[in-house]
């Protein structure tokens, strides 16, 4: 094998060995601890894995968890007034409701109640078109972990051809801003693109968020590229990524895995923003 793996369990850990300094540094300064609020509704398993996994790095990191576990039956407003009361509350200072929302439920509506200094998940008009602005703001944390993992390799992003493929508004389209802020020169791809595989051949950084298991594969890859996978296909109880691993790792220089690479630095990223809001709010 060729290239070296990009160890994301490892960069989180430190970055979360990071976080909890600074954590412990604000309750030392201002005499609280940094809080984050989570707001589940409903028993969508994977939800509550998420949720778990969110005040566990919590507690790994000294940060304070506020969780609300409201009833599948609630309706807008419900959610909305608990928004609205932690919005005014100043122990936390990051506040998330976990999708998706039940069917019944006006996603869009509900989450445009998050007040923008404490939408750490970056999702809201205002952090999307700050983050366009290139202004301070809460960046959407897969795009700001899979900057992480770029940088981690010493690599300077600046110059260098990125592709990519996928634009969905969580993932595909804030990191090819990110990556354009740090001067890359970006294209992106959807599934609507034509000779996806000659547009990838050309990239110096791929980062592949499509979902399709080995969607990339060796023959798309130019000799020395950085592959950043952040695609989970659950496939017969096994996770792939969106790259063909074994042999793209024959021609890239960097690579991700799946598992260990984006995923364990998505909630880094999201206490991170969390550390960042509590500090700019003094
Ligand atoms: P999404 O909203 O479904 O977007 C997928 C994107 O892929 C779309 O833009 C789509 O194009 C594009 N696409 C589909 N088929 C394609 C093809 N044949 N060629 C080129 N592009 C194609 O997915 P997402 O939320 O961005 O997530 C992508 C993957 O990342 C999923 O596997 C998800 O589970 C994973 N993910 C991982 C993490 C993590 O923390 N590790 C976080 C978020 C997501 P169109 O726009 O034209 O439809």
């Amino acid at each position: 094998m060729k290239a070296q793996i990009i160890d994301g369990k490892a960069i989180a850990s430190q970055e979360k060995a990071k976080i909890r300094k600074e954590a412990e540094l604000f309750n030392e300064k201002y005499g609280r601890q940094v809080g984050l609020a989570v707001i589940i509704v409903g028993e969508d398993p994977a939800s509550k894995i998420y949720v778990s996994n969110k005040i566990k790095a919590c507690e790994e990191t000294g940060i304070r968890s506020f969780s609300y576990r409201l009833p599948e039956s609630v309706s807008d407003q419900d959610v909305i007034n608990l928004i609205e009361e932690l919005n005014k509350n100043e122990a936390v200072d990051g506040l998330l409701v976990q999708v998706p929302l039940p069917k019944h439920l006006n996603e869009q509506k509900i989450l445009s109640h998050i007040t923008v200094d404490k939408d750490v998940d970056g999702f809201c008009a205002t952090n999307v078109g700050n983050l366009l602005l290139s202004r301070e703001c809460n960046k959407a944390c897969t795009p700001a972990g899979i900057i992480t993992l770029i940088e981690s390799t010493g690599v300077d992003i600046c110059g260098k051809r990125a592709v990519v493929i996928g634009r969905s508004n969580t993932v595909g389209k804030p990191v090819a801003l990110m990556l354009l802020e740090k001067n890359a020169t970006v294209t992106v791809c959807h599934s609507k693109s034509k000779n996806l595989a000659d547009i990838c051949k050309t990239a110096d950084i791929l980062v592949c968020a499509v979902g399709k298991k080995h969607i990339v594969t060796a023959d798309m890859v130019k000799d020395g590229a950085i592959v950043i996978d952040v695609g989970m296909n659950r496939v017969d109880g096994k996770l792939y990524g969106d790259v063909d691993f074994d042999n793209v790792s024959e021609v890239a220089s960097y690579i991700t895995p799946v598992p260990g690479g984006v995923g364990p630095m998505t909630v880094t990223m999201l206490l991170n923003n969390t550390v960042k809001v509590a500090y700019r709010g003094k």
